[in-house]
């Protein structure tokens, strides 16, 4: 297939444009840069280095590259940034992805991947998310995540657009060769930052609450590898159809508290890693962990990281290798 892979140079459209060129495929990446990083993306595919707001050069990428699909994850996606900045959040993400939509129609595009999120689950209380969780989304980031979900709905019903929408936990660890991961600036996110605690390049970490409703009282999270969200990608974008839509989650089914995968970092780097205790972080949830059952047994979807530490391994691997992450 030919697929347009928006936000390709970000740390999962990367891992899932590397797979995809890897499975065969043929693929375009399209990223303004603003986050993404043109090493993740350079001997793989061609870049356009422009932003998804900008109607004309995404109508002319498609008509020049004419795809089969479209993969959309450009979008910003810090939920602390959104409390902050929700102006931000709703342009880009929600005006962001109309925009998408709109030149996928002027260039007869019919088939669209969409990354979601588990945030727009929020404030469910069940312990595990099926898909059929009602969603309840904690911040000004899942609200948008939610209302770009309702907006590929309405698009299908009114013009046939096929669709998957995967709802990721959390996306993390490296790829085994060394030669792909994580790097945000700033970092923001957990594994990350106490693998750079470990590795003496942060002091310490910050625990944002630890009286949250869960046996250790930190938040818990289901940390899934970008190698796994990956394949999940290539079997989504390949059974999506013109005219039909489906949702699935991406999401180990195994829970981390935030205290476990400071553990799990000092078990694998050997070193301490000091912390000290924040208030909670505005729009976290206590606990969001899936059921991956309908992507197993729809798509035949078949992960290959299954415990926190083999993920965290491959994460510390790539922190101690790329202290500066990518060159650019
Ligand atoms: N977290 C933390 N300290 C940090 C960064 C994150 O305690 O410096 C917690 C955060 O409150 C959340 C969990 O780690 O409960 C995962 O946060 P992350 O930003 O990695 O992902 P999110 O779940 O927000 O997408």
């Amino acid at each position: 297939m030919k697929i347009l892979i928006t936000g390709g140079a970000g740390y999962v459209g990367s891992a899932t444009l590397r797979h995809l060129v890897g499975a065969g495929h043929s693929v375009v990446a399209y990223d303004n840069l603003k986050e993404g990083h043109r090493g993740a993306v350079e001997g793989f595919c061609e870049l356009v280095e422009a932003d998804i707001l900008d109607g004309d050069t995404l109508e002319k990428t498609l008509r020049d590259f004419r795809p089969d699909a479209v993969m959309h994850f450009a979008a910003a996606t810090y939920v602390g940034e959104s409390v902050e900045k929700p102006e931000y959040h709703y342009r880009n993400n929600i005006a962001g992805t109309q925009s998408v939509l709109d030149a996928m129609r002027a260039c007869d595009v019919s088939r669209l991947v969409f990354s979601s999120t588990c945030a727009t689950y929020g404030l469910a209380t069940d312990e595990f998310l099926s898909e059929e969780t009602p969603q309840v989304p904690a911040s000004p980031y899942a609200r948008t995540k939610l209302a770009v979900e309702w907006m590929i709905r309405d698009f299908s019903h009114a013009h046939g657009l096929g669709f998957t929408i995967l709802r990721y936990f959390n996306a993390s660890g490296a790829s085994p060769d060394g030669q792909h991961g994580e790097d945000h600036r700033p970092e923001t996110h957990l594994i990350p930052l106490v693998l750079q605690v470990a590795l003496g390049q942060r002091k310490e970490l910050a625990i944002f609450g630890t009286d949250y409703p869960t046996p250790d009282g930190t938040c818990i999270r289901d940390y899934v590898h970008t190698s796994d969200l990956a394949s999940a990608h290539q079997l989504a974008v390949e059974a999506t159809e013109s005219g039909k839509g489906d949702v699935f989650n991406i999401g180990t089914g195994n829970g981390a508290s935030v205290m476990e995968i400071i553990e799990a970092c000092r078990a694998v780097s050997g070193n301490e890693i000091p912390t000290r205790i924040e208030p909670r972080r505005p729009g976290d949830p206590p606990r969001l962990v899936a059921v991956p059952k309908k992507l197993k047994e729809t798509l035949g979807w078949d992960p290959q990281y299954a415990s926190i530490s083999d993920v965290v391994e491959t994460a510390y691997r790539w922190h101690r290798d790329h202290p500066d992450g990518y060159p650019d």
